[in-house]
């Protein structure tokens, strides 16, 4: 039985040899990837950077004794308080943001509280 020809997901090419073959070579393989990669990275780059840029902020705040922050101070250098990990509903109807391992929430006049969370666990992760 003659299998349906197939191409090569870099070049187009027809392929030859094993059905589940999918570049020519490692070259093209590489290539696809790589530009995968490189379309995934301009759209995520600017994410990173903010998350870096606010995660950095209140690291350092923390670092110096300071955990609680005008939001003022923070925007100021440049803190963009849309970008977070995570956000959760505290007990009290507080919202609680989450960038990394870091979690911040918004008090009264503005002022912001920083306190480190527990890391999550990965899942699957059963003891
Ligand atoms: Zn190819």
């Amino acid at each position: 039985m003659k299998r349906n020809q197939t191409y090569c997901l870099q070049c187009g090419l027809p392929l030859v040899g094993r059905a589940d073959k999918k570049y020519c070579d490692d070259g093209c393989r590489n290539s696809y990837h790589n530009a995968r990669m490189m379309d995934a990275n301009k759209i995520c780059r600017p994410y990173h950077r903010s998350l870096k840029q606010n995660y950095s902020l209140l690291f350092d705040h923390l670092q110096a004794g300071q955990s609680l922050v005008h939001k003022d101070e923070l925007m100021l250098h440049g803190f963009d308080p849309k970008m977070s990990t995570t956000f959760e509903l505290m007990e009290d109807g507080t919202l609680c943001y989450g960038v990394y391992d870091l979690e911040y929430f918004e008090l009264k006049d503005r002022y912001i509280q920083i306190r480190h969370c527990p890391a999550p666990k990965p899942p699957g992760w059963a003891r």
